[in-house]
């Protein structure tokens, strides 16, 4: 048992995450044989707080607006209680579904750059898998 309470719950390594799911790309995995339930509260908090002690720092309640592509990089604007612009060599965009519009909103973006939006619904993904294991399963 886990000092967490969750039984068997392990780091693996590639190998052994490929030979379960070979769909899988990865350097290692979080193997939880028992459950698929995280306190996600807890998890996110723990994040802040390596992230923090790393040195990072949170800005809750910005809104990340749209960019202007620079020659040293993108002129970020954010949003909030006090409008800032961050110049930053590279921004990780992770804004979930408003991931690509925010994305498209950058100014001067080169065309080649300029991402569509494409969402699977979960029928087409299970067809997508039942076709995979067809495709493994014939002689
Ligand atoms: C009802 C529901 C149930 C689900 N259940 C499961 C499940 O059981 N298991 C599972 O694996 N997945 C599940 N998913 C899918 C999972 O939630 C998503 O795949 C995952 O959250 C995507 O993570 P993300 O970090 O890419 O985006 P998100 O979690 O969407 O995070 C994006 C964040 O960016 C913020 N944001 C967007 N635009 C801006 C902006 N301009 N400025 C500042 N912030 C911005 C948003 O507010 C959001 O907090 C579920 C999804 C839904 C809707």
């Amino acid at each position: 048992m886990q000092p967490n309470g969750v039984e068997g719950l392990a780091y693996i390594p590639r190998e052994d995450a490929e030979a379960l799911e070979p769909e899988i790309k990865c350097l290692a995995a979080l193997h939880s044989p028992s459950t698929g339930i995280i306190d996600s509260h807890g998890f996110m908090a723990a994040l802040q707080d390596d992230a923090e002690t790393h040195g990072a720092m949170i800005a809750f309640s910005s809104q990340v607006l749209p960019a202007a592509s620079i020659p040293r990089g993108l002129a970020q604007q954010i949003g909030g209680t006090e409008e800032i612009e961050i110049v930053a060599l590279c921004v990780v965009n992770c804004a979930g579904l408003r991931a690509v519009d925010l994305t498209n909103k950058v100014e001067g973006l080169a065309k080649a750059h300029i991402l569509k939006q494409r969402l699977t619904s979960q029928a087409a993904v299970r067809r997508v898998k039942l076709d995979h294991c067809n495709r493994n399963s014939s002689p």
